[in-house]
């Protein structure tokens, strides 16, 4: 069985055409500047075939983008199929799925209903992610499709992690509460880690640290989401490359009236202009951070401070959360390459049972213990496979239609 793998933004698309129970990836690639001039990426798998890197193809709208791609997987040359007809499914992921999705689903027209009702809770995201969906329906009729959410996983969230402290009717009637992001992700790496265990992730109390662009932290008791970092959006929780995290919002109102802004700006400031990228004032990504602060940069060194000391507090309150932790995760750009930022955040925890081990610790993009042999709690390095997890959700799906 293949199943494609679209993850579809506004002017872009990444996709994947893997088998679920091989875990074989056939291809992956970016469609890039839809609308705009268009830029194609194809990455194939196969040995002998040609990759394409950021090539010009006219890409007017997502439908013309998702034609190229199958286009190109059937290329008699360079594709990686023989036909359309060795696509089973489409798995899409779709950022919000509010209140109404705790798990995937296969998409219908109630379900298309039920994602747009909830674009007001991600409106630069669901209404991409609908694009994408129709742009399949239109070029692919009658191949069926599935919904892969990046909020599900956190719908197990007990009221009183997922409660803010405002007037209940805001909550009842504009649905504000804590969703979180990165389902997916936390709940391929905590599932992964009970696999190399050997132990049933129902017994178990894992804290996953999902640290890339975006960041986040989420306790995970006997497998289910019970506490996460992200918020009723993804500003929420630790520092970001660009995002503010968890502040206090007193600090939006003085703004507004210190500095003349109107709301739409002080937005834009706190998502696209803070995080460690506001505070090194050097870049948004780590590498360029990691690297200024060796040359002696002090800024870039309070950012790398900030980010490690705020994830290493919220590993201990994630702990706290479960009374207890068994084993602790680093995924994600950050997470799976910087040995350096993984012993910061994860020193000084020797309290909780965990302790780091250095030599083990220098790996990058590939699974690893790093804990000691004394260490109680077991760490992981578990390189994250989003698109592993919705394709084998996709497939399990369409089987039991
Ligand atoms: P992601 O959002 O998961 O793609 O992660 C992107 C982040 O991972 C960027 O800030 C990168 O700088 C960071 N990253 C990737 N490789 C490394 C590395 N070798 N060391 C430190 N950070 C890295």
């Amino acid at each position: 069985m293949n199943i494609l793998v679209i993850n579809a933004g506004s002017s872009s698309l990444k996709y994947q055409l893997l088998n679920p129970d091989t875990k074989e990836l056939l291809a992956k690639g970016l469609c890039e500047r839809i609308g705009i001039d268009g830029k194609f990426t194809y990455k194939p798998q196969i040995a002998g075939k040609e990759t394409l890197s950021a090539v010009d193809v006219a890409m007017p709208t997502h439908a013309e983008a998702i034609k190229t791609v199958l286009n190109t997987l059937v290329d008699p040359k360079n594709g990686v199929i023989a036909s359309m007809s060795e696509i089973d499914a489409v798995g899409h992921r779709v950022v919000h799925g509010g209140e109404k999705f705790a798990c995937s689903v296969l998409i219908d027209d109630q379900v298309m209903a039920a994602i747009e009702e909830c674009i007001p809770l991600a409106p630069l995201h669901n209404p991409a992610n609908i694009t994408g969906i129709k742009a399949c329906e239109e070029v692919m009729p009658g191949v069926p499709m599935v919904a892969v959410f990046d909020t599900a996983f956190h719908q197990t969230m007990p009221a009183r992690s997922f409660i803010y402290a405002i007037p209940y009717e805001y909550y009842e009637n504009d649905h504000i509460r804590r969703y979180g992001f990165h389902g997916t992700s936390h709940h391929y790496v905590s599932q992964r880690a009970a696999e190399i265990l050997g132990t049933p992730i129902e017994l178990l109390k894992i804290v996953t640290c999902h640290l890339g662009n975006g960041s986040s932290v989420d306790a995970i008791a006997g497998g289910k989401s019970i506490d996460t970092s992200m918020g009723f959006t993804p500003l929420d929780g630790l520092p970001m490359g660009t995002r503010c995290g968890s502040l206090d919002v007193s600090i939006i109102e003085y703004l507004m009236e210190n500095h003349n802004m109107s709301i739409e700006e002080v937005m834009n400031v706190l998502n696209k202009k803070s995080g460690v990228l506001g505070v090194s004032g050097v870049s948004s990504d780590f590498r360029d951070l990691e690297k200024a602060a060796a040359e002696g940069n002090e800024r870039a060194k309070v950012a790398i401070d900030m980010f490690c000391y705020k994830t290493h507090k919220r590993i201990g309150s994630a702990a706290a959360a479960m009374n207890g932790i068994d084993v602790l995760i680093f995924t994600a750009g950050v997470g799976e390459n910087s040995a350096e930022l993984r012993e910061k955040i994860a020193s000084g925890l020797d309290f909780m049972g965990l302790k780091i081990d250095h030599t083990r610790n220098q790996v990058h993009g590939e699974e690893a213990l790093i804990s000691t042999d004394d260490s109680r709690v077991k760490i992981f390095v578990i390189p994250t496979n989003e698109e592993l997890v919705i394709a084998q959700d996709t497939a399990r799906i369409v089987s039991q239609k």
